[in-house]
């Protein structure tokens, strides 16, 4: 693996290279993988008391039953 790498840089960046990618790989794949799941809706919504799903617009008072700042409807 490092053979190759050491074509393009020199041996100590690419050692260093090698050894980020492994620590911090994983973190980065989670990184990636969670927010993606989060917007296409895997991961449970967390649910804020008083605040639009949507947008987190403050609906203290609100009485119409859809958020005055999105237009989402205010489930209870
Ligand atoms: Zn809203």
């Amino acid at each position: 693996m490092i053979d190759w790498l050491t074509q393009y840089m020199q041996w100590p960046y690419a050692v260093a290279l090698v050894a980020m990618t492994f620590l911090f790989g994983p973190y980065l794949v989670l990184l990636v993988v969670f927010p993606i799941l989060n917007h296409y809706g895997f991961l449970p919504k967390q649910r804020i008391p008083g605040k639009c799903d949507h947008c987190r617009y403050n609906l203290t008072g609100n009485e119409s039953g859809t958020c005055s700042e999105c237009g989402n409807a205010i489930e209870d």
